[in-house]
Order: C-alpha cells, then structure tokens, then sequence
C-alpha cells in the first residue's frame, strides 16, 4: 500500500521567468540530469526561459556514476554540448583536451557536476526529485477540449511526500539504463528472475574495483553480445581464479569483433582486437547460440537452462551471472500523457526509420530535431537516450542536437529549431559493428 500523497503547487519555483513577454510564466520542465537534460537546462539558461531540472537521484548524471569506471568511446569533442560549453567557459571552466577518451566518471566529474552548479543552472535543479506522473491539468487523457492550451501538472516524489508542479512543456530525459532487459531469451521479466537479484547484476560492475570481491575466484556468466559485455568480460579475464562464461544469441561469435584494425575508433577496434584474442586463447568459454529461458538456484549455485541449435541444454554451478542485455525505456510515467511510440524500436515513432539497428550505425544517424520528436501531445518531448527506445545506437551529440531544436521552438525561433546543426563525421562516432551488428553499448 502506497503512502498516502500530500501535494503541494510549486508554480514559483523557478526564476528568472521568461524575458520573452508572449510566452507562459510557467516553467519548461526537464526529466533527468544526465547529460542530455542538463543540455536542455543550458539551452533555456542561455535564452534566459524558466525552467526546473528534475532528477531523482542524489547527484547529476547518476546513471553514468554506475559504469563510471568504463571508458566511452567517444572522444571529449562530441560529448560537450556547445552551449554548455560556452556558458562553462564563461565561467571560467577549463576543457578537457578534446581528443581525449573519458571515463564515464571523468564526464560526470569533470563537465556535468560543473555545468549543474553554474549559477545559471543549479538554482533551478531539483534533486531527489523522481518524477512519477504527468497529467495535463484537469484533464484526463481523453479530453480534447482545449487540451493544446492546458499546462502539464509533474507529480514529484521527494522526502517521501508527493507534490504537484505546473508547467508550459517537458522535455523527458530520463534515459533507459535504470530498466534493463532481464536475462530471459526471450525478453520476459519473471518473478524467478527477479528473486535471484542478488547473484544477477544488470550492468556493468566495477569488477577490477568496488565489485571485485563478488567475481574473484568465481564462476561468472555474462550473458550479451555488444560493448557493455565486452567491457565486463576484458575486466573479469584480470581477475584472478575467476573463470568466464559468455552466452549469447548471436549465430557465431565473430560477429562481436567489429573492425578490429579497419575501426574509424581506434580504441573501439582494439576492444575487438582485445576480446577476439581472448576467445582465441580459450581463456573464456563461449557459449552461443544459446537461449535461456530459465536460471534455477541448485545446491548454493545458479544452473543456466535454455536451448541450443542441437536441442536443450544447462550451464551448471554459476556463481554470479552478469546481464548486459541491453534496456528498455519506462513509459509508466507517462499514461496520461498523448504518446507516438514506435511499436518494434519502442522510440519516439518518427524516429523508428532513422535509427533501426538493422540498417543504422551510431554515426550514420540523420540528424533530427524538434519536428521529428513532437508528440501528439503538444510540448512534450522525449530526448536523448529514451527517445531512440531499445535501440543501443544512441549517441549523446546527436542528443544536444535535439534539445538545441525543441528549446528553438518553444522560445519561438522555428527557423533555428529546423535548422541541423549537428555535425558528425562522415566515418561515424561509433559505425562498425563492435558488440554486434551496429550495437553501440
Ligand atoms: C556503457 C555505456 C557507454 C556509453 N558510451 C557512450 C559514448 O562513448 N558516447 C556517446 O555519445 N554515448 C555513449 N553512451 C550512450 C548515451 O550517450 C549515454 O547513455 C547517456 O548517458 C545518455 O544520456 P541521457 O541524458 O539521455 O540519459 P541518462 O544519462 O541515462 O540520464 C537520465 C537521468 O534521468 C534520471 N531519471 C530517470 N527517471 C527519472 C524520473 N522518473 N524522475 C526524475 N529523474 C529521473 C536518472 O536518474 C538520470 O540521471 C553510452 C552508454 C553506455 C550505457
């Protein structure tokens, strides 16, 4: 039983309200302060549009802090939104060099901590504050009586209270990596699986680091062909005693390597390099085509059951097993609000075309802008990570392009909302096919 809600209207939350005189005082909401939200909240900070960033965490780009210790595979250059970089400047930030490869911590730390505590932001950004329902005000979602004219009302949860924000537009940013996929061939999430949480980790753990006691000396499955699983099985081959299991539902496992030496990333091809010597070596024991459809605890330990080509079959006595399997974006939220969701991507609809895993790589993805993200309901838009869906192929330039386009067009300047600004190169950010046919992460 849920606790019982107090609410609270918060329309004063956020000044400066909008300079522009035929544009609501109301604020523009953003969902989730990864680096593509705090983009939107530089964008409007810039215009000098009200606006409130609401994150339910405790910091800025928390879902980055959890694979933090992985190094992208994007250099500095197209991970910086300009207009963030601009106000950083400003203020007297200091660049990383731009060719450099981060971590995923190095981002958080060293460009989305700076950008939120700039006086021009951090006023505005509401901490602890998950966003648990949107509505349009009064209304329910069959109502079309002067629906386009009505503000957005946010529930927010936040120190255990429920309270109500009024506001012109969102901008939902919230990402995918907090909904993983379960570990199930065939995508289902089971009670079964969600009870054996404490020996499945979704993700990628930090085994060389914090998570190292879990794996060392163990016998661990990673279930996954793209870069994610790369990633957590070149770290687990370090570990010492501990022996790799690596299932996947690819054909053969060749099909991960990527470019190798061919790759427009040099780093990226030397994970395929990497990963393919360790195949070779018979370091690690690759199992694939293979389906689970069930994990069973037996005797203390875990036992994989699924099929293969040749019929069914078990991997027995797995200590630990680790998903990366890709994630799924949360709609819950959202089942009031007027969506246009693509029914296989399960991305914003106009953008199922341009981003099918099938056909596209990272850096061949035309860019898009506001037009291509509006919803049937007016002022709301999904960004960033959440609106390519399931699609791994999401890249955070093409994200900063988006939200330059929609806060174009609700500050009123359609000529610069049409126009494409992002420019990635012809060679792609991320276009040959490491962790898969054209699988990002
Ligand atoms: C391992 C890995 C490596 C990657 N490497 C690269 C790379 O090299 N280059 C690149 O361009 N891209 C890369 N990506 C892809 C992508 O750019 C990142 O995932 C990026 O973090 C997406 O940004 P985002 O702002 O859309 O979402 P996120 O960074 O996921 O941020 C979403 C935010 O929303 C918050 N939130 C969620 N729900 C709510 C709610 N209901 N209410 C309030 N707040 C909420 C979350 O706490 C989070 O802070 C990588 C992804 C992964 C997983």
């Amino acid at each position: 039983m849920k606790n019982k809600m107090s609410f609270n209207i918060l329309t004063n939350c956020c000044e400066p309200t909008s300079k522009m005189s035929n544009l609501s005082p109301l604020p523009i909401a953003i969902i989730g302060a990864g680096p593509v939200g705090l983009a939107a909240a530089a964008h409007l900070a810039t215009k000098s549009v009200a606006f409130v960033l609401l994150e339910s965490a405790q910091t800025v780009g928390s879902n980055i802090l959890q694979w933090g210790h992985v190094r992208l595979f994007s250099s500095w250059q197209f991970n910086i939104d300009k207009v963030a970089m601009k106000l950083l400047v400003e203020n007297g930030w200091k660049a990383p060099l731009l060719k450099r490869l981060p971590y995923g911590k190095d981002l958080v730390e060293d460009y989305l901590i700076p950008l939120a505590n700039l006086p021009q932001i951090q006023p505005f950004i509401q901490l602890n504050s998950k966003v648990v329902a949107i509505s349009k005000r009064g209304l329910d979602k069959m109502k079309n009586s002067q629906r386009d004219e009505q503000s957005f009302i946010l529930y927010v949860e936040k120190n255990g209270r429920t309270e109500r924000l009024e506001a012109r537009a969102v901008i939902d940013a919230t990402g995918t990596w907090a909904h993983p996929n379960p570990v199930n061939a065939d995508n289902v999430w089971t009670d079964e699986e969600e009870s054996l949480h404490s020996h499945i980790t979704y993700g990628i753990p930090d085994v060389k680091g914090g998570d190292r006691s879990t794996f060392e000396q163990k016998r661990v499955a990673v279930v996954g062909g793209g870069h994610s699983a790369i990633n957590t099985i070149l770290d687990l081959a370090d570990l010492e005693g501990t022996e790799i299991i690596w299932i996947l539902r690819k054909h053969r496992v060749e099909e991960v390597y990527g470019g190798e030496s061919l790759d427009a990333l040099p780093a990226r091809g030397q994970l395929g390099s990497r990963i393919h010597q360790l195949v070779d070596s018979g370091k690690i024991s690759v199992h694939t085509p293979f389906l689970i459809h069930q994990v069973l605890p037996e005797d203390g330990t875990l036992t994989i059951h699924g099929t293969t080509p040749n019929g069914a079959a078990t991997i027995e006595q797995i200590d630990e097993i680790i998903a990366n399997t890709g994630s799924r974006p949360d709609f819950s939220f959202l089942r009031e609000i007027r969506l246009d969701i693509d029914s296989a991507t399960e991305s914003v609809s106009a953008l199922a075309p341009l981003i099918d895993p099938n056909i596209h790589s990272c850096g061949t993805v035309r860019p898009h802008g506001e037009a291509e993200l509006r919803q049937p309901e007016k002022n709301f838009y999904i960004v960033g990570m959440k609106s390519y869906g399931r699609a791994p192929t999401f890249l955070m330039a093409t994200g900063y392009e988006q939200v330059r386009s929609i806060v174009a067009h609700l500050t009123g300047d359609q000529e610069a909302a049409k126009r494409v600004e992002l420019d990635l190169p012809e060679t792609g950010v991320c276009s040959t096919n490491i962790g898969g046919k054209n699988s990002c992460c």
